[in-house]
């Protein structure tokens, strides 16, 4: 089995820092006040920068010195910065980049680049199979939906069935490549029914991941709640569970994996339906499981990942 490259990478227990906050630019000391709790009182050691401007530049130099000096590495989210700049934020410290794919001018970075790609932003182009092929094997995020709240996006949401066939060339090509390529949110049923369901990463597998994000950390909860619950893993997942409840619905009900699953957004339910949706309940005859799964990583073991 090959690695993962979050695991190749060596860092665990990452954290995102937005310099924007409600349509804010927050001030460098703020910034750093984060990474600091991250760091010193969460004890995380990866961040995840976002929000990079041409303005904001000599903020994010120092930022991105600070996060190294207090031991949380730090990688670039978002488009790359102009010229060169993407240079010298690698000189101070920048661990690896995490861009969309429609990035150019990636011939500037000489870190890794890891690449992500919002379906309901890719219209009619094609899923970037060539693109990736062609570059160092690192990380591609296919995200079905990004946010944890009702819905914010102008757009419709990308309907399952129409870009499942092309996911799966997708993921085979670029698997047998030495990438990873974990699928954003991407309901269980719909995964199995391809064959995806060791790539489906929603917010209750990043629960029981340790190379993944710690939601826990990004709201504020108290440590020692944390440590109440059982610990980073099952407080991440009755996190995830209470703040996606509201996507339950009549056909996830009854469902064995609707403890481990993020079913459809809100605003997919809402346009899109749940007709594509499948109760699951374990075949027997096939030796699975009929019991209700409270394990987030049942399938993503497969490749490799354990809490
Ligand atoms: S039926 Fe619902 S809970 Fe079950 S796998 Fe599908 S989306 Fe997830």
């Amino acid at each position: 089995m090959k690695p993962l490259y979050k695991a190749r990478a060596d860092v665990c227990s990452r954290a995102w820092i937005m310099s924007q906050q409600q349509g804010h630019e927050l001030d460098l000391p703020s910034l750093m006040r984060q990474a600091n709790l991250y760091r010193q009182y969460y004890g995380l050691e990866a961040v995840d920068l976002v929000g990079v401007t041409t303005e904001s530049a000599e903020k994010f130099r120092i930022l991105i010195e600070h996060c190294v000096r207090i031991g949380l590495f730090p990688s670039l989210r978002g488009e790359m910065p102009e010229g060169d700049l993407v240079r010298r934020f690698e000189d101070v410290g920048v661990v690896d980049w995490m861009v969309p794919t429609t990035q150019e001018g990636l011939d500037r970075a000489e870190r890794p680049v890891r690449f992500y790609t919002r379906l309901h932003a890719l219209g009619d182009n094609k899923l970037p199979v060539k693109e990736l092929f062609d570059r160092p094997a690192t990380v591609w995020d296919v995200v079905f939906y990004d946010s944890m709240r009702e819905s914010v996006l102008a757009t419709s949401p990308v309907v399952y069935a129409e870009v499942m066939e092309e996911l799966v060339q997708a993921v085979d090509v670029l698997e047998a490549a030495g990438w990873e390529v974990n699928l954003r949110h991407l309901p269980l049923c719909i995964a199995k029914q391809y064959g995806l369901e060791a790539n489906a990463s929603g917010f209750h597998q990043m629960a029981g991941d340790p190379w993944e994000y710690r939601i826990a950390a990004q709201r504020n909860q108290p440590l020692d709640k944390i440590i109440l619950t059982g610990g980073w893993a099952a407080a991440e997942l009755c996190l995830a569970q209470n703040l996606l409840s509201p996507r339950n619905n009549p056909t996830c009900h009854s469902c064995q994996y609707r403890m481990v699953c993020d079913r459809p957004s809100e605003q997919y339910q809402r346009e899109i339906g749940i007709e594509e949706l499948t109760c699951q309940h374990g075949d027997p005859t096939l030796g699975e499981e009929v019991t209700l799964v409270t394990d987030p990583l049942i399938f993503q073991k497969a490749r490799g990942v354990a809490a």
